[in-house]
């Protein structure tokens, strides 16, 4: 399908940071995609924990599994709605970069640690690993990839933060926080996909780990549809597979809704480029009905699954191996490599060598500094 006159055609992307000739047998996006799965953290995120610990079960999901489910997802309402796959793509498989090991947890601590020193958020995080910390490249710092995927990158940011990457890069991906206007539909799309993701993810961990039953999970009505139209055409379905085609039917249902609501909003505001897509209101969208859904379904999964006392027990041990963490790296830093000891921003080399590792070599690092396990059976 040719893009839509409103998608990012990489042939007029806003360009890297350090300009380069275009590569002769890639699009731009493509050219990011390639570098983002090459990239040393790319590689991390499959022993980083999704919701549990990356210790805790081989079949759980982690960042670098829920990002694969992130960017079919998205790539399949791209090729439909005529948007850019391949920036899709680029974003979903870097969304995650920036997270630290042990899930939010992790990053919970590491906000805390640096409570007076600027703080640390994950999204930001993201922008910095493919801005500064991969360092693969002779002439550059970073993955030097293009506006639109270091844009799809930072989907969130506070307006302090806003307002300090603004100073250093005037007009650049901080510039929509300030102003208040949209990113991409590629990028929009892929922050919905993620959400999609997630959702349906969770609930697949959240029952295999036996902290949900699928029973509790019919208390949220959206799953409860499928759940029972599944149940309707196969009255001996049962177990995991009654899960699967609960859940399979939900994404697709998801996925024909974002479809359906986004189309009647293009319809409506008619962009007749990204530019009309910047300036116009989130156009990429669930309808209302499903929204308020999907809503219900995160807020069942925050009250029954992240918050269980199980998880909660898990991130809290996390949180405590970071805290060690940090306070053994500010108290020794050559306890870290070079390039992180000699930086003048201890604080900050400190955050971003813990947000780069993995839970196990979290693990290993806490239990060669401290002596002591942070977990029962770690490993
Ligand atoms: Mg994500």
């Amino acid at each position: 399908m040719p893009l839509a006159p409103y998608a990012s055609d990489p042939a007029r992307s806003r360009g890297r940071r350090h300009p380069q000739p275009p590569a002769p047998t890639r699009s731009e996006y493509q050219r990011d995609r390639d570098r983002i799965v090459h990239s040393t953290a790319f590689r991390r995120l499959v022993y980083k924990t999704q919701v549990f610990l990356n210790h805790e079960g081989d079949l759980y999901r982690t960042r670098l599994t829920h990002s694969l489910e992130v960017a079919q997802l998205g790539r399949s309402v791209a090729r439909t709605l005529g948007l850019d796959e391949d920036l899709v793509e680029a974003i979903a498989l870097a969304h995650d970069l920036g997270h630290t090991p042990f899930g939010h947890a992790g990053q919970d601590a590491l906000n805390e640690a640096l409570r007076d020193h600027g703080g640390f958020e994950h999204n930001l995080q993201s922008l910095r690993v493919v801005d500064q910390l991969e360092q693969r490249y002779p002439d550059y710092d970073g993955l030097n990839l293009t506006f639109e995927t270091r844009e799809g990158v930072l989907k969130h940011c506070s307006p302090a933060n806003a307002r300090r990457l603004e100073a250093l890069e005037p007009g650049g991906v901080a510039r929509r926080f300030i102003e208040s206007t949209q990113p991409s539909l590629e990028a929009q799309l892929t922050n919905l996909a993620d959400e999609i993701a997630y959702n349906a993810h969770d609930i697949d961990d959240g029952v295999r780990s036996g902290l949900l039953s699928i029973e509790q999970v019919c208390a949220v009505p959206l799953f409860a549809r499928f759940h029972d139209a599944a149940l309707a055409e196969h009255p001996r379905l049962a177990g995991r597979r009654l899960l699967f085609e609960a859940i399979r039917r939900m994404l697709t249902q998801q996925i024909y809704d974002v479809i359906d609501a986004t189309r009647a909003r293009l319809d409506r505001y008619a962009p007749q480029s990204v530019e009309d897509v910047r300036l116009a209101p989130p156009l990429l969208c669930f309808s209302d009905a499903m929204r308020d859904e999907s809503r219900q379904l995160k807020s069942f999964l925050m009250r029954h699954l992240y918050r269980h006392p199980r998880v909660m027990q898990s991130m809290s041990r996390a949180q405590d191996v970071v805290h060690a963490l940090v306070a053994a790296y500010l108290d020794r830093p050559s306890e870290m490599p070079p390039d992180f000891a000699q930086r003048p921003d201890l604080h900050r080399a400190v955050a971003d060598y813990i947000a780069g590792m993995t839970d196990r070599f979290a693990l290993r690092e806490h239990a060669r500094l401290t002596g002591a396990p942070a977990f029962d059976s770690p490993l």
